[in-house]
Order: C-alpha cells, then sequence, then structure tokens
C-alpha cells in the first residue's frame, strides 16, 4: 500500500544487514514482507524480497551460532569441529497430537561421532516408542566430579 513504509523498511534492513551488531532481524523481516504488501512497484518487490532473504538466512546463522556455542565438543573425540543438520525427522516417529518429531543431528567431522537432539522434546509420548527413564545421581566420589 505505502510506498514511504516498503522504502523505510528497506533502509531499515540495510542498515541492519551492514552491521555486525544483533539486530531485531525477525522484526525486520516481518516488517519487509508486510510493507511490501500492495506494492505495485516491481523494482521495490525485488529490493524487498532479496533483503528478506538475506534477513532470513542471518536469522538462520545467528541461530546456528547459539547453538554451537552450546554444544560441548565431540565426546569420543573431544573435536570441536562438527557438521549440524536441523530439523531432521525420522520415519513415523511422531509426538504430541501426531506433530512430527524433528531432530538436530551433530556429527563430528573428525570421528563421526553421531548426536541427537530432539526438538520439541516436550511433545515426546511413550506411545511414540519412547520409555521415560531418569538415570541415577553421580555418586559423589564418582567418575563425574
Ligand atoms: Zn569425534
Amino acid at each position: 500500500m505505502s510506498v514511504s513504509r516498503l522504502t523505510a523498511a528497506i533502509a531499515a534492513a540495510e542498515r541492519a544487514l551492514a552491521t555486525a551488531g544483533d539486530a531485531d532481524f525477525a522484526a525486520l523481516a516481518d516488517e519487509l514482507d508486510a510493507a511490501r504488501q500492495g506494492v505495485r512497484d516491481d523494482e521495490l518487490q525485488m529490493r524487498a524480497v532479496t533483503l528478506w532473504l538475506r534477513v532470513q538466512e542471518r536469522l538462520k546463522q545467528a541461530a546456528l551460532d547459539s547453538l554451537a556455542r552450546s554444544l560441548p565438543p565431540c565426546p569420543c573425540c573431544r573435536s570441536r569441529d562438527l557438521m549440524i543438520a536441523e530439523h531432521c525427522t525420522f520415519g513415523d516417529l511422531r509426538g504430541v497430537d501426531n506433530h512430527t518429531l524433528r531432530f538436530t543431528m551433530i556429527v563430528c567431522s573428525a570421528c563421526g561421532d553421531t548426536r541427537l537432539r530432539c526438538e520439541n522434546a516436550t511433545e515426546l509420548v511413550t506411545d511414540a516408542g519412547f520409555r521415560a527413564v531418569t538415570v541415577p545421581a553421580p555418586a559423589p566420589d564418582g567418575p563425574f566430579r
């Protein structure tokens, strides 16, 4: 509807992308998407979509960086060089309300050790084949000090 709103959204996204800082990229993406609705200028539309894609890439990278900071080194060989695949699904593993369970797969680049993290662990239910267990607390003088 408003060319000036879209122009402002484009300028804000360009400014944020030009910096290394952590702008609110989710809000910038939402504004680019909302502001371009109804605008009939093809060049502005192309700029907005291109920027929206760049903002999405920045959001993905920020999420990946955050995940990488939370991961311990490989439990087998202690390498810190890992490969990560997000949003993996496996066969017919389903959770609450038949939602598809999504996993993040973490593979050690050095030895191939593979770990999985369930992205929606609160949706795990026993009828999906999972059984709940609680591991014992480590002994105070055990190997986990
Ligand atoms: Zn390893």
